[in-house]
């Protein structure tokens, strides 16, 4: 379930710290220490799933989407709207090996292109 070497492992288990936003049975919010934008939050699943496409996590993954208002609204940007980013593989530049939401917003941001 848990992954011993992974850093966002680390932050479920409370191994590492992390400034938490919001949290459920299944996710963890906690502020991205390097942000993009005035609200900058990663949304993780708390087990390890690397990445999308394995139907067996089709609940943990819905879980991720349906949270993000959730998470919005207790930053107060629920209305002012967000934008919700999921990096996969070196093209996107995933870092981290443990799938997450980046939910981003606070601001008017750049469009897409
Ligand atoms: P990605 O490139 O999609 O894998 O994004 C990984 C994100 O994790 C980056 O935006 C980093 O700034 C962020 N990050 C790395 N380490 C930490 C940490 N200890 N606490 C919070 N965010 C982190
Ligand atoms: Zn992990």
């Amino acid at each position: 379930m848990l992954i011993k070497d992974c850093l966002f492992c680390k932050i479920i288990i409370g191994e590492i710290p992390c400034c938490k936003v919001y949290e459920n049975e299944k996710i963890l919010a906690f502020k991205d220490i390097n942000p993009v934008a005035k609200v900058h939050v990663l949304i993780i699943p708390k087990i390890h799933i690397e990445n999308t496409g394995q139907r067996k996590y089709i609940d943990t993954l819905g879980e991720l989407l349906l949270s993000t208002d959730a998470i919005a609204k207790k930053l107060n940007i629920l209305e002012s709207g967000y934008r919700i980013i999921t990096n996969k593989g070196k093209d996107a530049g995933q870092i981290i090996d443990h799938i997450h939401l980046h939910l981003i917003g606070g601001e008017p941001l750049n469009p897409l292109n």
